[in-house]
């Protein structure tokens, strides 16, 4: 009994991969024409500063204008993108795209701020991106200082001496860096002090239950802590309640993200924000 009750399970299991494993080579054939057919947009999400309530910058978050699916969140394709050397390519795209949008809005008197744009690992792993960076810069006329560099933390902490010295030359052009989904790596507070890194991103997981989650409360203001400690800029994300917002203001972090202030917007949406910050926020 047990035996086959075992072999069900099994087959059962199988047979769920299979469908997976079929689902994931569909998205990956049909992310190699999203790039030719230009499927992808990016949105925009503001970071506010409490103490001045003003747009202090945006991240950058890659959606999907998918030909059936309709505008799909990258919680759909991004991991396979990031499995295969697409991401290197749609990465590319992304920079390429969000610089030219900057340098619009501030060719046209707007003042974004910084924006963040998210870098896979796989990206940073490829040996031409410091290249790419600077021809771009060069290309679209951004200025280095309008842009930040979000990277998750456990692609620092791989291998740390490699991170060290590739994120010391993106500082060197002027580039701000970020470390996002902060305490979800494993960070080493040993290296963490000498990552040439200007930000941490508190990981949405920890804001989520600030309000039922002693532990919570106790990480997010060890990390606010550790960022001041260490001279860095310390931002909020996933910031929904006003709760949420009221503590980590209270426990001394300004720097806030989430669908509480905006939801990530399309480009337009972005400029009418701008144009009339006072009374959308
Ligand atoms: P992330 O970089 O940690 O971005 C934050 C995610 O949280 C975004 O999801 C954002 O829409 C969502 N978010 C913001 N505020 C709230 C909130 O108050 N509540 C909740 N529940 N969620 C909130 P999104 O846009 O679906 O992106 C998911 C992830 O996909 C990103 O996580 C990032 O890791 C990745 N991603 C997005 N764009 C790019 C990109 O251009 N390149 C790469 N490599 N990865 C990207
Ligand atoms: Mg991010
Ligand atoms: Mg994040
Ligand atoms: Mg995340």
């Amino acid at each position: 009994k047990a035996k086959s009750k075992g072999r069900n399970r099994y087959v059962f299991f199988d047979q769920e991969m299979n469908e997976e494993t079929n689902e994931h080579l569909e998205v990956e054939k049909s992310l190699n024409k999203a790039l030719a057919n230009d499927e992808f947009v990016i949105f925009y999400q503001p970071q506010i500063n409490l103490q001045t309530d003003k747009i202090v910058g945006f991240e950058a978050l890659i959606r999907w204008n998918h030909p059936t699916r309709g505008l799909t969140a990258p919680g759909y394709f991004i991991h396979i993108a990031e499995e295969s050397e697409l991401i290197v390519e749609i990465g590319n795209w992304v920079i390429k795209e969000v610089m030219r949008q900057i340098k619009a809005w501030y060719d046209m008197g707007l003042d974004p701020g910084k924006t963040a744009i998210n870098i896979a690992g796989k990206q940073l792993e490829s040996a031409g991106l410091v290249a790419f960076m600077i021809q771009s810069l060069r290309e679209s006329g951004c200025k280095p200082e309008w842009i930040e560099m979000e990277i998750v933390e456990r692609f620092i902490m791989k291998d740390t001496s490699k991170s060290i010295a590739l994120l010391k030359r993106f500082r060197e052009l002027g580039v701000d860096i970020s470390i996002d989904d902060f305490g979800t790596g494993h960070s080493s507070l040993a290296y963490l002090k000498q990552l040439p890194i200007t930000k941490l991103k508190i990981d949405q997981s920890f804001v989520q239950n600030l309000e039922e989650s002693g532990a919570d409360r106790a990480i997010a203001r060890t990390i606010i802590e550790l960022g001041r400690g260490l001279g860095l800029k310390v931002l909020a994300e996933g910031v929904e309640t006003k709760g949420q917002k009221e503590f980590i203001y209270s426990s001394g972090c300004e720097l806030m993200q989430g669908y509480l202030f905006s939801k990530p917007i399309p480009a337009h949406d972005v400029e009418l924000l701008l144009k009339n910050q006072a009374h959308m926020l």
